[in-house]
């Protein structure tokens, strides 16, 4: 069920920290940490505590969990003394998620093209 810790999820075993990463924040719903494979010198992934599969999953059954996770990409950019950066949340394999416990992406600290890839 939507909200309910997986034993076969990745980012639920690093909330309960069974699997290490380098924390940059949590509060009590959210965690934020940096990606392991980073694609630029800011690139933290912001997921919160509870599993949902993904953005617009999480943004269905608690809106509230959605604005933390914002909130949450704006402190990290702050920390990491970023004017500019940009937040991602890759929605479905055909646009590159791999890990279905919804995350967003915040990535700064060099300049960013648009359109992305
Ligand atoms: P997605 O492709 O689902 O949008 O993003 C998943 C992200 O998780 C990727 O950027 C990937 O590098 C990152 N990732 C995968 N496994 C781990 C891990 O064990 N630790 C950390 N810190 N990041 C991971």
């Amino acid at each position: 069920m939507t909200g309910e810790a997986r034993d076969d999820c990745l980012f639920c075993k690093i909330v309960a920290g069974t699997i290490p990463a380098t924390i940059v924040r949590e509060t009590e719903t959210t965690v934020a940490f940096r990606d392991i494979n980073p694609q630029a010198p800011t690139h933290v992934l912001v997921i919160p505590k509870a599993h949902h599969e993904s953005a617009a999953a999480l943004a269905s059954a608690d809106p509230a969990l959605t604005a933390d996770l914002l909130r949450e990409a704006q402190a990290v950019a702050d920390e990491d003394k970023l004017d500019s950066y940009r937040v991602v949340f890759n929605t479905g394999a055909g646009a590159g998620q791999t890990v279905f416990h919804v995350h967003a992406h915040v990535l700064g600290g060099r300049g960013l093209h648009w359109p992305p890839g």
